[in-house]
């Protein structure tokens, strides 16, 4: 059934003060999934980059319990408002140099090939290690990806 949000909800969405009797780990937790969804595309969709969401979820957490504990303060003191703003910058967790590169993989694919099935180099995966948690996050580019890399950084030049 649907109902309509209360005031309280809305402002946890956009962070900032709250009356401390609606904060909601698990809403807060929600939350900040979401935005770290958003970050993580744009790292691995936009800027082709890795992103580690272990560490960015460790983050998350920590803060978590950094504000519950606040919360749990202001209520014992008796106070109605309380920062419940996240102090995490969620770009940290992206970006090749916060990674080790270990090597890249071969991506083969059988394809049709003048009626005969053969197997063909279509890409590769670009295998990374998060330095901080040593998470293995694999990318995949394509050929055509690859070859505009190579085009863009002067490696082949434009026909
Ligand atoms: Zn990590």
């Amino acid at each position: 059934m649907e109902r309509t949000r209360t005031e309280a909800e809305r402002n946890l969405k956009e962070g900032g003060f709250l009356d401390v009797a609606h904060w909601k780990k698990d809403d807060a937790f929600q939350n900040a999934l979401k935005k770290i969804s958003t970050v993580m595309y744009d790292f691995e969709y936009n800027k082709r980059q890795p992103y580690c969401k272990n560490c960015a979820v460790k983050a998350v957490k920590q803060e978590i319990a950094r504000l519950n504990e606040n919360v749990i303060k202001k209520m014992e003191n008796k106070e109605s408002s309380v920062n419940l703003e996240f102090n995490i910058d969620y770009d940290k967790f992206g970006g090749a140099d916060k990674f080790e590169k270990v090597n890249e993989t071969e991506i083969v694919e059988d394809k049709l090939l003048d009626g005969m099935r053969q197997s063909t180099i279509t890409g590769k995966y670009k295998n990374y290690i998060c330095k901080t948690c040593s998470s293995h996050i694999d990318m995949e580019f394509k050929n055509s990806e690859l070859d505009t890399e190579k085009i863009k950084s002067g490696k082949i030049p434009i026909q």
